[in-house]
């Protein structure tokens, strides 16, 4: 079956509830076993969950996976990915990143012996002579949040694999209508369900979908001792939102590109960095492991910290807020919003700089859109 009938069908079998076209929400935390050492398909919520279930199947599917995890948020699957781990680990992660996976390797793992290494996956030399110092895996994040730079998956999967690492890919950007790390050899991809997955900005979840059955078990077994699992309700609402994400992926991503060329010609825009964009440096390696860009980049203004605090005092119809992948569209300051964990100098060596703002552009009028934006830079 192709992504949109999967979409909507996959995970869920109407004959196992009731004939209940959508899936239930079993809002239960314990299940009756039917006599003293014969439970039924579930037992106890934290290991299993029908609304879970059907949403992991679901996600499994959409990324040609053989199996998924849904979490409580984003976080609590990165969490439980990094549990993967030993103490004396090493994690090789691009330079930019998104802010709470930086803040989680920083001050959750690193003082437990997991360190992260912050390194450009760019270049295939600094990568390989990473990989030959040790690694026991490789985090990517394609686009990055929030310079929009690209990671070849392909060759970033392989190189690991040379060298007995993992290859971990955070999809939260695209999801997997448009991107399908899985299919270019990447191990685990995880996501927030927060951001395009889910899309209607009224959840927080996350998830985590592999191919090998040794990772979907040591995975499983994580979810359930460390209770990162996403309840029922969530659950219900990441599937209804997961129903129209390539209707709404369609659209964010041409109202996305419509916008980041209007930018583009904007004369008081320093640069727009979308991968979509001719001008963009690695426009080629997205137009083969990327079928499109969503709704999310960044753009440069020119005069500094004050012209972007001044354009976004401006907005109307985007909001300031941190997230992305909403149909509302949001607008936002990394250094001091989503980054603001991110040290100075770390953020510098990142090239995030203060006249940086990031939005992720709804599913609006594009006209009235373009309109905000306009007023806005005004303005500046
Ligand atoms: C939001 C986000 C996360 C964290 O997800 P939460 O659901 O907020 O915990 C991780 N990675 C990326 C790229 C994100 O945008």
């Amino acid at each position: 079956m192709n992504f949109k009938t999967l979409s909507i069908h996959a995970g869920h079998r109407s004959l196992d509830h009731q004939g209940a076209v959508m899936t239930p929400i079993y809002q239960t935390s314990t299940f009756a076993f039917r006599a003293v050492g014969q439970p039924g398909a579930f037992d106890y919520s934290r290991s299993g969950n029908p609304t879970r279930k059907a949403l992991e199947e679901c996600l499994a599917a959409l990324e040609g996976g053989a199996a998924g995890f849904a979490f409580g948020t984003g976080m609590a699957a990165e969490t439980t990915l990094v549990m993967l781990f030993q103490s004396g680990d090493t994690i090789l992660v691009h330079n930019d990143l998104y802010g709470g996976t930086y803040r989680l390797f920083e001050t959750a793992f690193r003082s437990k012996g997991i360190r992260a290494r912050y390194i450009d996956l760019r270049d295939r030399d600094v990568l390989e002579a990473a990989l030959a110092e040790g690694a026991a895996a490789v985090w990517i994040e394609s686009p990055t949040n929030p310079l929009m730079n690209l990671v070849d998956l392909k060759q970033t999967a392989d190189a690991a694999h040379r060298h007995g690492a993992l290859a971990i890919c955070d999809n939260t950007f695209l999801s997997p209508y448009f991107q399908r790390p899985l299919e270019f050899g990447i191990d685990i991809v995880v996501h927030s369900t927060t951001k395009y997955i889910n899309g209607h900005s009224d959840v927080v979840g996350g998830a985590a979908m592999v191919n090998r059955a040794d990772l979907a078990e040591r995975i499983g077994f994580l979810q359930n001792a460390l209770g990162t699992c996403a309840g029922p309700q969530d659950c219900f609402l990441v599937l209804r939102g997961i129903k129209t994400l390539a209707l709404r992926m369609e659209e964010h991503n041409r109202n996305g590109l419509a916008v980041a060329q209007w930018l583009s010609r904007h004369p008081k825009i320093e640069s727009v960095l979308h991968p979509g964009l001719p001008s963009h440096p690695q426009h080629g390696l997205a137009l083969e492991q990327m079928r499109g860009y969503g709704g999310t980049f960044s753009f440069r203004v020119r005069g500094g910290q004050e012209a972007a605090f001044q354009m976004l005092a401006g907005v109307r119809i985007f909001t300031l807020a941190e997230s992305l992948g909403g149909v509302e569209s949001l607008i936002e300051h990394p250094v001091s919003m989503t980054h603001a964990s991110v040290p100075a100098e770390v953020r510098e060596r990142m090239g995030l700089s203060p006249n940086l703002i990031r939005i992720s552009v709804g599913l609006e009028d594009l006209d009235d859109l373009i309109d905000d934006l306009s007023a806005a830079l005004e303005r500046v």
